[in-house]
């Protein structure tokens, strides 16, 4: 079953949330000259046009990245984002938004490495279209989960796992629990994002129970809500739990969460929060 485009949620708070994180996480594994792998388990398209069809539907997109897009007080922990998603837009309008595959193409390097996997028919060929030329990238028409068996550890002994699966079926709860696992068995110091959609609490709490059972140490947990906990449909807030964060992360995630929250939420309603879930 693979129903989940991505094109229906692109730009929104979530992507914004992730996105920021995964620049971030870019920026400092890149302080050190030693090449990296940049693995993205569920990469989607890589690119959204955000007057299309599907954008247009949801207009998710205008209650996440165009809130911030105009700003002019942005705070420094943005600016790797920031300028990525500037890259696919020039001017003043917002047009397109880069999908993780196309932050992490621009951030990366000359020395370091991609490796892209994407399930889904229609987007898979457009995924394998935009790094047609670029020749650090390697995409898959492959199961992500299997990735993290398949090629990990790195030869540079360095990298980034993105984990971002739709959740459409309910044992991804379990299933990116015990990818996490089959990847740290291999390479136990890299490091892993998993995002997270808050739809019923419950299943997060146990993802994490699950988590805390693996023996896994050092995760970091960071989320932004815009509404409360609900058991209505829909999503009510995201998050990313990172095991091994570069050691700035939770500094400047709480530099900059407030001021996320407060642009993406004028409302003022939900939460944000940063986590040691497992300390070092
Ligand atoms: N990471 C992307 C980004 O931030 O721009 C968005 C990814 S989207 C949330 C999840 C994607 O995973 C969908 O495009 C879906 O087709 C794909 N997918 C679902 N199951 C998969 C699997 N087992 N392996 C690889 N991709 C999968």
């Amino acid at each position: 079953m693979l129903s989940y485009r991505h094109s229906f949620h692109a730009g929104n708070h979530a992507d914004v949330l992730k996105h920021t994180v995964q620049s971030l996480i870019i920026e400092a594994l890149k302080e050190k000259e030693k090449p990296f792998l940049y693995l993205d388990t569920h990469a989607g398209a890589g690119r959204y046009l955000l007057s299309g069809e599907h954008a247009e539907r949801t207009g998710e997109y205008l209650e996440g990245i165009a809130r911030i897009w105009q700003q002019d007080d942005l705070p420094a922990e943005l600016e790797p984002y920031m300028n990525a998603v500037r890259h696919f837009n020039r001017g003043e309008q917002l047009r397109y938004y880069p999908g993780s595959p196309l932050i992490a193409r621009q951030l990366l390097r000359e020395q370091d490495s991609l490796q892209l996997t994407e399930l889904h028919p229609s987007d898979y060929p457009l995924l394998r279209q935009e790094f047609q030329k670029d020749s650090r990238a390697r995409v898959e028409r492959a199961d992500g989960y299997q990735q993290l068996k398949a090629k990990l550890p790195p030869v540079s002994r360095r990298g980034l796992i993105l984990i971002d699966p739709p959740y459409e079926i309910k044992t991804d709860y379990q299933a990116v629990v015990s990818g996490i696992q089959d990847g740290h068995k291999r390479f136990a110091t890299g490091i892993y994002a998993l995002w997270y959609p808050v739809v019923l609490r419950q299943q997060i709490k146990r993802m994490l129970r699950d988590l805390e059972e693996t023996g896994i140490r050092n995760i970091l947990q960071i989320e932004l809500a815009v509404r409360p906990d609900s058991d209505q449909r829909g999503m009510t807030a995201s998050g990313m739990i990172v095991i091994n964060p570069p050691w700035k992360l939770e500094a400047q995630m709480n530099n900059l969460l407030p001021w996320l929250h407060s642009k993406l939420v004028p409302a003022g309603t939900g939460h944000t929060l940063i986590h040691q879930v497992v300390p070092e």
